[in-house]
């Protein structure tokens, strides 16, 4: 499943490709996902050029205005499990499962190849949503800060955890992949984050330092970033349209290391579950 990291790449990936490209011709090939794809919206963007990419949790943002400048939209997608994004020469065959064709043209009229989206298991999303009130729509109203990039105003940090974890209970862990605090960290990067602070995954919410909430707030903010770096190493993949597009490997500290020994201590790796997910932390230094 793509977590931040790999979205922001994507993002990054995509936005040399499509800014000032025009939406030629939109096609929806195939509506069916979880939430079914709105064919007259999205053929409505016919014409429409791109403005800039943006991104909100796992949400691509893609801002297009009218060939007159008198509407500006959102197109907004969700790579779901097993979604891709991708350009592909505008003569590739068509994909199975390519639910979405977009085709592109330059600002000079020339063919940009075609933007799909591509998913077999079908939990992707792709909408249209008004630019002045997109954040207001349910996909965004309830999501809490971002913990990179600047697309909110609130600041991510210490001050910001220790008040949203005010009056509240329960395990660091289960906090931190609460997307109406903070958005983007998945259960891998919760595993890591919980590492690199030095916090136990079981630790209570209540009664936490402004210290260690500042140190979570900097190894969030470290593990997404570290990624974010890490995937950009195989950005050409991305732009050459290859298959993988999207999808890395990173390095893991923790995660998935059980009975390993600790890359900080004399501890070893322990796997606990937590909410039906796999924990992943040190008994010898995480407290
Ligand atoms: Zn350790």
């Amino acid at each position: 499943m793509p977590e931040l990291p790999e979205v922001e790449i994507v993002r990054r990936s995509l936005e040399r490709r499509l800014t000032d490209c025009v939406f030629d011709r939109v096609e929806v090939r195939a509506p069916a996902l979880r939430e079914p794809l709105d064919r007259a919206a999205l053929e409505a963007l016919q014409g429409c050029r791109v403005e800039s990419l943006e991104r909100r949790a796992k949400y691509l943002l893609i801002r297009v205005t009218s060939s007159r400048r008198e509407s500006c939209n959102i197109l907004a997608i969700h790579l779901g499990m097993s979604g891709r994004f991708t350009v592909v020469p505008k003569d590739e065959p068509y994909a199975r499962h390519e639910h979405l064709a977009i085709h592109l043209r330059d600002a000079d009229g020339h063919r940009r190849g075609r933007l799909r989206l591509v998913d077999p298991r079908r939990f992707g999303q792709a909408f249209v949503l008004d630019a002045a009130t997109w954040q207001s729509d349910r996909h965004f109203a309830h999501l809490g800060v971002e913990p990179v990039g600047d697309l909110v105003s609130e600041p991510f940090g210490g001050s910001y955890l220790e008040s949203q974890a005010e009056g509240r209970r329960g395990p660091m862990k289960a906090f931190l992949m609460d997307a109406r605090v903070v958005v983007g960290v998945g259960n891998i990067y919760a595993s890591e984050a919980l590492w690199r602070a030095r916090v136990h995954p079981k630790r209570s919410v209540a009664r936490v330092s402004i210290r260690t909430w500042n140190r979570l707030a900097e190894a969030i903010r470290g593990v997404l970033n570290d990624a974010i770096a890490e995937g950009g190493t195989t950005l050409n993949d991305f732009t050459d349209g290859e298959g993988n597009a999207g999808y890395f490997q990173v390095s893991l500290d923790v995660y998935d290391r059980e009975g390993e020994p600790c890359r900080r201590c004399e501890g070893r790796v322990r796997r606990i579950v937590q909410s039906n997910r796999s924990t992943y932390y040190c008994p010898g230094c995480q407290r």
